[in-house]
């Protein structure tokens, strides 16, 4: 063995399959003390003032906490949770169990990577060892064909250099025990974080959300099962995955993903299965492109550090963004006036989810029709949504504003368009905008185009009941 006792500091890698973290501590430490930490600044404000973990990302955390801790406990461990900067609480505790090492996983961007730092500097002057493991891609940073420096700029070059010459490593199996000291060293292990430690209200469940998921590897795992295999729904991902409506439409693995509650290489590895044992085609293989998307956001956020945060992006574009709050608000409560921007929004606020479909529409209006400052979505989306990824949301963000690195140059949704291709009978607009439900088939996206008086008839009155359209939306070619 080569350390006696190693501290096991998990961030956003909260399951026990597949973690090489956990399991190069267990082959080369005598005895493991997993932990957590609360770190204060997670629960910070944006730069808009947002909380920084909005109240669904905040439960679905506590429930994966919840549920590491039950799973490491029945494999004789336990975790341990600590409240502060973890460059310092974690070594201190460290220091004070007298550990020699602390493991932990590698992030990303900036915040973090100062963390990492700062934390293997003070564990350094301490004589503790640091060993950090890279755990979060689907490809491993070290079987790239490239430097990260040079890390194509375009998706589909680096896709095709990927997938032409990189290997995806096997997972590492389920650890079968932890050799945890026990009481007799932590009297104490501490009490996960509390609501109150957030200071936001618990979300109630929205009654027509359709989003049933529980944070946790266990139901991650349940997840998988359930979409892969007893509904089978992978061999039709493609055909679906623009849906808008329910949980099948796509995996709703991100929330998961983004906590790190299931790996890229155990979803990838159980598509290889059912393409064994069911069926391979564009569809399954299209789940593993898309986690390739994620991929790319990742190393390129690697590779242009905190530019993936300015206005001007990697493109160092000349910042034109209009500021109007009383606009900006607007479109985040839903109340743009443009049906299906604010059925999208209002499903964000309702629920801590939006289809990928939507998030595009939403951000490309905000962009390309008010010209916001794309940062304050990508912050206000940052505060909402329950699968939070600090490098797809950034990154995707960048992207729909134009400053990343897409060759393409105009990403401009025609709302009506989407709305038509989409949303054609308006279903999706009238389960979350009830007072626009009376209105039939595709008219209730362009309540506009109404008569005053069937709008009286429906007790519609725009700029009242329902808010007059902000901008000017180009109308639909008439093709429906
Ligand atoms: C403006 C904007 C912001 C976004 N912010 C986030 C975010 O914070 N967190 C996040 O996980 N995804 C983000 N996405 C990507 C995508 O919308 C979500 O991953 C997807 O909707 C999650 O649903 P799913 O798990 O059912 O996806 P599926 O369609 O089932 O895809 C499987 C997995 O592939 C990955 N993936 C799919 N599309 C993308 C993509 N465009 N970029 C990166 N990874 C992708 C996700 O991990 C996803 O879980 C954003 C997209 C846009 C346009």
């Amino acid at each position: 063995m080569k350390y006696n006792r190693i501290v096991v500091w998990f961030r956003n890698d909260l399951r026990l399959s597949d973690n090489e973290t956990l399991t190069r501590a267990i082959q080369q430490g005598k005895e493991i003390i997993p932990i957590y930490c609360n770190d204060p600044r997670l629960v910070g404000k944006t730069k808009l003032g947002l909380p920084k973990t909005g109240a669904f990302r905040a439960q679905f955390l506590l429930e994966s906490l919840e549920d590491l801790r039950k799973s490491l406990i029945q494999l004789g461990g336990n975790l341990v949770f600590l409240q502060g900067k973890p460059e310092q609480v974690v070594v201190d505790f460290a220091k004070q169990i007298q550990a020699s090492a602390i493991f932990f996983s590698k992030e990303v961007t900036s915040e973090e990577r100062h963390v990492d730092k700062a934390l293997e500097e003070n564990a350094f002057s301490n004589k503790i060892a640091c060993e950090s493991f890279w755990q979060s891609t689907l490809y491993h940073k070290d079987d790239l064909p490239f430097p990260i420096k040079q890390t194509p700029e375009v998706f589909t070059q680096f896709r095709k250099e990927v997938e032409k010459q990189s290997k995806i490593r096997a997972p590492f199996p389920l650890p079968t025990a932890i050799n945890y000291p026990g009481e007799a060293l932590i009297p104490d292990a501490g009490l996960p974080p509390q609501w109150t430690d957030y200071g936001l209200e618990k979300p109630k469940r929205e009654e027509h959300s359709w989003l049933k998921i529980r944070g946790g590897e266990s139901s991650a795992l349940g997840q998988l099962q359930s979409y892969f295999w007893e509904k089978d729904l992978l061999k039709r991902y493609k055909e679906t995955r623009n849906g808008l409506i329910g949980m099948d439409y796509s995996s709703k693995l991100s929330s998961w993903l983004a906590l790190g509650c299931i790996s890229p290489r155990t979803i990838y590895t159980e598509v290889k299965r059912y393409e064994k044992e069911r069926i391979k085609n564009e569809s399954t293989y299209w789940l593993i492109f898309e986690l390739i998307w994620r991929d790319y956001f990742r190393f390129i956020a690697k590779k242009h550090g905190t530019k993936l945060f300015q206005v001007s992006g990697i493109r160092n574009q000349v910042d034109s963004w209009r500021r109007d709050k009383a606009q900006f608000i607007r479109w985040a409560e839903g109340k743009t006036g443009v049906p299906f921007v604010d059925a999208n929004m209002r499903e964000l606020n309702a629920t801590g989810f939006m289809s990928n479909r939507g998030r595009q529409i939403v951000a490309s209006f905000l962009v390309n029709d008010l010209e916001i400052n794309w940062t304050w979505g990508a912050s206000y989306f940052e505060s909402q949504l329950v699968d939070y990824d600090v490098c797809s949301n950034w990154g995707n963000w960048m992207y729909v504003g134009g400053v990343g690195n897409d060759p393409r140059e105009n990403r401009y949704f025609n709302i009506l368009r989407q709305a038509n291709t989409y949303d054609r009978k308006g279903d999706f607009v009238r389960l979350w905008i009830p007072e626009l439900q009376e209105i039939q088939g595709f008219d209730i996206h362009q309540p506009w185009e109404l008569s005053t008086s069937d709008l009286r008839a429906l007790k519609i009155q725009l700029g009242h009941s329902y808010p007059q359209a902000m901008g000017k939306i180009p109308a639909l070619e008439k093709t429906y």
